[in-house]
């Protein structure tokens, strides 16, 4: 995909603003991440919000935008589609199609998702089983689609000290399970910006493939998510941490 291989001795980095804004905000982040070693920018266009009063999305002007930052840069676009009536569109623009949390068991909107023919990133569910992951991903997989990557991005527990509970033990499972790249998202999985770069360490430890990591020139400002997201500076240095971890692992960023 657009020269980016996932699942190979490469960790893929997934890296970008969990929204996106502006043209300013989307283009500067996305040299930024490049520069620092980034194949793929994310964002968002269609937003899951928890209340209908916050923040959507901007729609196709955000994905209008992600199309340009990849012209510009070269990197691929991930970015979610969050309902059956965007699958067109979004597939337009997007190399690979993200599945939410939210959606994890939308089962219409795998199968949608799967017949595009794009890679489907598939998170998992707020509350979902291990088992009913993997089942979910057999939606995209029995309907032709072999392109299918694992987001494991933190289950709801009791434990409120952090956004979600970050399952890493997921890694090594489903790596058994399946002969599937597995991701994880450091930034929903912790909730908190202080987390991510133990977060990602603990990842490629486990033997993660790929890290989807939320990225701001501004996260104080930010229109979603703010308290989870690196700065541009924050991510340059967390790629030159994890460096050595990869190597570790056998792996390289
Ligand atoms: C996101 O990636 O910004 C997002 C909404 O993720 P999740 O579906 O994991 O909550
Ligand atoms: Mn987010």
């Amino acid at each position: 995909m657009r020269g980016t291989v996932i699942g190979g001795k490469k960790i893929c980095i997934m890296a970008g603003p969990c929204s996106v804004e502006s043209e300013r905000q989307l283009l500067m982040t996305a040299h930024a991440v490049a520069k620092a070693g980034a194949s793929v920018l994310r964002g968002g266009a269609f937003k899951p919000r928890t209340s209908p009063y916050e923040f959507q999305g901007l729609g196709e002007k955000g994905l209008k935008l992600l199309a340009k930052a990849r012209k510009e840069t070269g990197l691929a676009i991930i970015t979610e589609l969050l309902s059956e009536d965007h699958v067109e569109m979004v597939a337009d623009y997007a190399d690979i199609l993200q599945i939410g949390a939210r959606n994890a068991q939308n089962f219409q909107l795998l199968i949608a998702a799967a017949k595009t023919g794009k890679p489907v990133l598939l998170k998992r569910g707020l509350s979902e089983r291990i088992e009913e992951w993997l089942l979910a991903g057999e939606y995209i997989l029995a309907n032709g689609n072999p392109n299918l990557l694992f987001c494991e991005r933190g289950i709801r527990t009791f434990e409120t000290y952090t956004r979600n509970t970050l399952d890493l033990s997921a890694v090594p499972i489903l790596k058994k399970e399946s002969h599937l790249p597995v991701v994880i998202d450091p930034s929903q999985g912790a909730g908190r910006s202080d987390l991510v770069v133990a977060m990602c360490k603990g990842a490629v430890a486990m033997g993660a493939d790929a890290l989807l990591i939320e990225v701001h020139p501004n996260p104080a400002e930010a229109w979603s998510d703010g308290a989870q997201q690196l700065t541009l500076e924050g991510f340059a240095k967390l790629m030159e941490e994890l460096r050595p971890f990869a190597v570790a692992a056998g792996r390289e960023i």
